[in-house]
Parts: C-alpha cells; structure tokens; sequence
C-alpha cells in the first residue's frame, strides 16, 4: 500500500478509486511568452503530486492534504463556484468546478513538488486531480483540454492570472524530452533533451526568496504586453519581429518598449535552443541560458538579487550558463552544469549567499521526466 494510500483510508475510512500523478516543472527556456502567444520549451520534474479520489453517492466534496496536516474541508458541490472563500483547497475545487464535475468525491492530496518554489506545485496539484478525474468520471478530455481547463480553474476559480504552459507540460511531458509548445494552438513537439550522455547536469536552485511584489509584478508585465498589442495593432507579440519594433518606438512607452523586446527576442531564443538541443550544442544552449537571464533582468526587470547571485556563482563556477526561471522576484534558478562540478557549484552559490546574508538555497537535480499518468486503480 503506497503512502497516500493509507492516507487515505485513514482519513477517509474506505481506499481510493484512483490515485493519479502530475509532475511540477522547469522551464528551460521562453520565460514570461506563453501569455504572449510564444514558445515555451520546458520539461517535467522527476517530484509530482498525488492525487487519491473516491466516489461518493452524495453532493459532498471532503478534500484534504498531507502538506495541510490533513485537515479535512467539507463543502457541497452546488456551492463550488468562483468567489467561494477558501486557502489550498480552491485548486482542485477550480479544477472540478471546470471540468463540471456532478458527484460528490472524497479527496487527498500528497505533493511531492516544493511547493511556492516556482517549480509550479499548482499545476501539479490541478493536473493531478483533472487526471484522476478524467478517467475516474470518464469524461473523455484531451490533453489540450485539460491543459485549457486546468489553466481556466487557475485563472477564474484561484485568480490567478498564469499562462498555459505549467498545466501543458505537466500533462504532456516525456521522459528524456524537452516539451516545445507553442503556446497559440498548444501543439507540441518532443525535443530530446539528453543532457547525462553528454557528462552535463542542470541544476535548480531555489533561492527561498519570494518577494511580495510577485502579484502585481506579473500582472504589470502582463498588461505592458497586451498595451504594446493594442497600440501596435497587431493580435499578440508573436507576430512582431525586433525591426518593426524599432520602427514603431515612438508609438510605445519606454518600458513597454523594453518589454516588448524581451518577449521578441526571448521567442527567437527558443527556436535557437531547439536547434542547440537538436545538435547537442550545449555551449549555443549556455549561450542562450545567459542571454534570457539578461533579458529577464534587464529587460523585463523580474529578476532579484537573489535570482542574480545564483546565476553569476554558478557561472563563476564553471557553468555553461544560468538563467533565472519562473514568473520571477524570488523562486528558482537553473544552471547547465558538467555533472562532476554539481558540487562545487553548490558550493558557490552557497558561499556567495551566506555574504550576502540571504535565506540558505536549497538544490535539486532533475532529468526531464514523464507527465500526468494514473498510479493505481482500486
Ligand atoms: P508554485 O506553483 O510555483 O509552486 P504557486 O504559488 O503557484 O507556486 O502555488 C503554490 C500553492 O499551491 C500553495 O500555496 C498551495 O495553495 C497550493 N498547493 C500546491 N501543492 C499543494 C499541496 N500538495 N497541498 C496543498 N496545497 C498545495
Ligand atoms: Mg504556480
């Protein structure tokens, strides 16, 4: 019997019908462009979530987690709609108030993905519960439908305003795969991201920083785009090249004009690192790492010293490059490292932390890994 499992019963007395499993993330690159109608190019964590359901024959929602000590919160299904107080749980009442679920369930959740680290445990959450629920219910959602509706449940039941991508690559992923989605029409391609039989490691570090100003940042960056849109008339940033965008300075604010040029230049990043990945040319993929971190910090100004000082240690170290990751202010980092220097690398950024008197990093290491599946069936 797995952990959840006996979880489970404990807690609710019976086993589950289903467990069902969705990893978190890192986004190797294309950061803040999937709201722009970009390419993303991220790839699954080998930590995911949990998620154990039950049937019941009544209109009862009962959802706990082990990460929330288990406390059981009760509510009716007729009352699960979008303003309906509440902390954790409203993640996977959105996933259910979108997917339109009609029976009552028992719930428990166990994730494995540090959760606030920017290695999206939320999408891990959502797209758990929208697996179990898919083929517990039968409702017969694809992949793209669940990454829309899952993305939706974020959006309009949490409100937060995420893009696709976290919810698209927990649900799609491939072990050994980089996932390149274009974030328009959601189609996906695996690009074989092999970094072990070429002696490299990416490292992820979570700096532990999370800067208040996370909300209103994302959603200021957001606005910037959708303003540059409209005053340029055109249907989303994808469709704007870096001369067109010199030529219509005028027209746009200075930061929006420095905003623009990140996503412009981050999109045509992406292509390049399919093409370096496609190579093995992982000195071009460092390259490209360095360069987005810049555009991160200087253009779309999301990064923090934190975030900084993990990339130049890493560097200093003798990475191929690093680059900050996420909606930014805080959360993690990556580095593209020789795996026989992973600990001297730690090492750095460890050193240059405890300087700088910030919060100790913590460290992962993670080869892409598969998406959503289900574990068990009762
Ligand atoms: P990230 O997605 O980068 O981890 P978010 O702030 O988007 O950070 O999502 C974290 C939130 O998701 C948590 O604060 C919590 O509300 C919810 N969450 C994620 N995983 C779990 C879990 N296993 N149990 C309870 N809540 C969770
Ligand atoms: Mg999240």
């Amino acid at each position: 019997m797995s952990h959840i499992d006996k979880k489970f019963v404990e807690t609710f007395g019976q086993s589950p019908d289903i467990i069902a499993a969705a990893p978190g993330r890192v986004n190797l690159i294309g950061e803040h462009i999937d709201y722009s109608d970009g390419f993303v190019l991220p790839f699954a964590i080998n930590d995911r979530t949990y998620a154990a359901v039950r049937v019941r024959d009544d209109r009862k929602i009962r959802i706990a987690s082990i990460q929330r000590k288990n406390r059981i919160v009760e509510v009716n299904l007729d009352v699960v709609k979008p303003g309906l107080k509440g902390e954790w749980e409203r993640y996977p009442l959105g996933v259910m108030w979108a997917m339109g679920l009609e029976k009552g369930i028992d719930i428990m959740i166990d994730g494995h993905v540090p959760l606030g680290a920017g290695l999206s445990s939320s999408a891990a959450l959502e797209c758990s519960v929208a697996t179990a629920l898919n083929h517990l219910f039968s409702f017969g959602y694809s992949l793209e439908e669940l990454a829309r509706l899952t993305q939706k449940a974020e959006n309009e039941y949490v409100g937060v305003p995420c893009g696709i991508m976290d919810q698209s690559v927990s649900l799609m992923a491939q072990t050994g795969s980089a996932l390149l989605l274009d974030c328009r029409d959601l189609t996906t391609q695996n690009i074989a991201f092999d970094v072990a039989s070429s002696g490299l490691e990416l490292l992820i570090i979570d700096t532990q920083a999370h800067h208040s100003l996370t909300d209103g940042g994302y959603a200021e960056r957001r606005a910037a785009c959708e303003s540059v849109v409209k005053k340029l008339e055109i249907k989303s940033l994808r469709e704007l090249d870096l001369i067109t965008l010199e030529a219509s300075r005028s027209k746009i604010s200075d930061t929006e004009f420095k905003r623009a040029r990140h996503a412009v230049t981050e999109m045509k990043r992406v292509m390049e690192a399919v093409l370096a990945l496609e190579t093995k040319n992982f000195v071009a993929l460092g390259i490209l790492l360095n360069q987005s971190h810049a555009s991160l910090r200087d253009d779309y100004n999301v990064s923090c010293p934190e975030l900084n000082a993990a990339v130049e240690a890493s560097l200093s170290a003798g990475a191929l490059g690093a680059r900050m990751v996420g909606g930014g202010f805080g959360g993690s980092a990556i580095a593209l490292i020789k795996a026989a220097q992973v600990r001297e690398t730690i090492a750095a950024v460890e050193k240059v932390f405890v300087e700088n008197k910030f919060k100790a990093p913590r460290f992962f290491t993670s080869l892409p890994s598969q998406g959503a599946e289900i574990i068990q069936r009762g």
